[in-house]
């Protein structure tokens, strides 16, 4: 590994100094996804600044029923938190559905936003990545992506974005307070953190060198809305998803849907809010011929390789049984393909 130095920031400013002054510097949160992409040369900081004792660790419920939730909070002390358990079930299950318990317990929120993709290629500096080594080429298109993305990729990368948490974020319409080296303070939907692969994929999101994610946003839930996450993977637990869903409807008394928020990970290079399936849906009853027809406009414009082409089959049947069984109020746990924890 890389000699590096490492700092432990004690406010926001020192942390943004060091970080701003120097191209080769990072933050550090949980470190679970940069200490391992360090140990593999595929990250080479010389200045590590830690900002996990920063003070952006509360999970803040307000009295208008919104949340904010510090950029340092662990994942585990929001996954257990009551408030967030009960009004925003699908946040405490993505993130119970993710890594292991001893994981969440170091990885922060702002962490787990901008861990990196888990493609092959990127993680083994021995093979070209355009996004690891600008211009080199991206061979998963032809070789492995299996777990790879089917939506918003480009010719030169097909990487997938790996958090389960970012999708549950997504349905919810979250936002992600930012905070520049000068101080200035802005916010950005979830899904606008993150750039479309196009011709750079290394350009992953919209922070600015030196930019601090201190805080996530909460609207308030609609009153009534159903939430679920639901996750489909390899191996029961401690495996990344193939393909989840994030869902929060809500039914009007005539049975018709008048929320609809479905977002979708494991398939596309950030969480992907699926707007065309919600618009087939908005304002009609789910039934399940048009929630499959809804998959499928959001499909329409999918790009599969031939090794995740099954992913496309996937969506619809995960979109279709996610929105099926939370209006008819089944349990997928109880047949034992539900939300487990790891
Ligand atoms: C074996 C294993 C299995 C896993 N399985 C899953 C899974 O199933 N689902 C899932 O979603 N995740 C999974 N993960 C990933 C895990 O969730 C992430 O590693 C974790 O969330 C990253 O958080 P962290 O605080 O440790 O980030 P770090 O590793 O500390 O940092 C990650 C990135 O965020 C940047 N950063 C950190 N804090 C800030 C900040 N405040 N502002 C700006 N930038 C910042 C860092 O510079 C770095 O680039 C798994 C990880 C492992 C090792
Ligand atoms: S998909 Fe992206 S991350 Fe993977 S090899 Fe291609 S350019 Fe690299």
């Amino acid at each position: 590994m890389k000699e590096f130095a490492y700092v432990r920031a004690s406010d926001a400013d020192e942390a943004a100094a060091l970080v701003a002054d120097r191209p080769d510097a990072v933050y550090l949160g949980g470190g679970t996804n940069l200490v391992d992409l360090m140990k593999l040369g595929v990250a080479r900081p010389g200045l590590v600044v830690d900002v996990s004792r920063l003070p952006y660790d509360r999970v803040e419920h307000r009295s208008d029923g919104s949340v904010l939730i510090g950029g340092a909070v662990r994942n585990s002390v929001l996954a257990g938190d009551a408030g967030i358990r009960w009004r925003f079930p699908l946040l405490s299950q993505a993130l119970l559905a993710g890594a292991s318990g001893q994981l969440r317990t170091a990885a922060t929120v702002a962490g787990n936003l901008l861990q990196r993709t888990r493609c092959g290629y990127f993680q083994d500096v021995t093979k070209p990545c355009n996004k690891r080594e600008p211009g080199s080429g991206c061979p998963a298109a032809a070789g492995a992506h299996r777990e790879l993305a089917v939506l918003g990729t480009s010719e030169h990368c097909v990487a997938s974005h790996p958090s389960d948490m970012a999708v549950a974020l997504a349905a919810l319409d979250a936002t992600v307070h930012l905070r520049s080296p000068g101080g200035t303070e802005r916010t950005v939907p979830v899904e606008e953190l993150y750039l479309p692969p196009g011709r750079t994929p290394h350009r992953e999101t919209v922070l600015a060198p030196g930019e601090l994610i201190t805080a996530v946003e909460l609207p308030a839930p609609p009153p009534g809305a159903l939430m679920r996450f639901r996750k489909v993977r390899d191996r029961w637990s401690y495996a990344f998803a193939l393909v989840s869903v994030g869902v929060s409807v809500r039914q009007a008394d005539d049975g018709t849907l008048d929320r609809v928020a479905i977002a979708l990970g494991g398939v596309a290079p950030r969480p992907w809010r699926a707007r065309a399936a919600e618009q087939r849906l908005l304002g009609h009853r789910p039934e399940d011929a048009l929630l499959r027809a809804a998959a499928g406009a959001e499909l329409a414009d999918a790009r599969p390789l031939p090794g995740n082409a099954f992913k496309l089959g996937l969506i619809t049947d995960l979109v279709a049984a996610t929105v099926r069984d939370l209006v008819t109020g089944a349990d997928p746990a109880a047949g034992g393909h539900g939300e487990e924890q790891s």
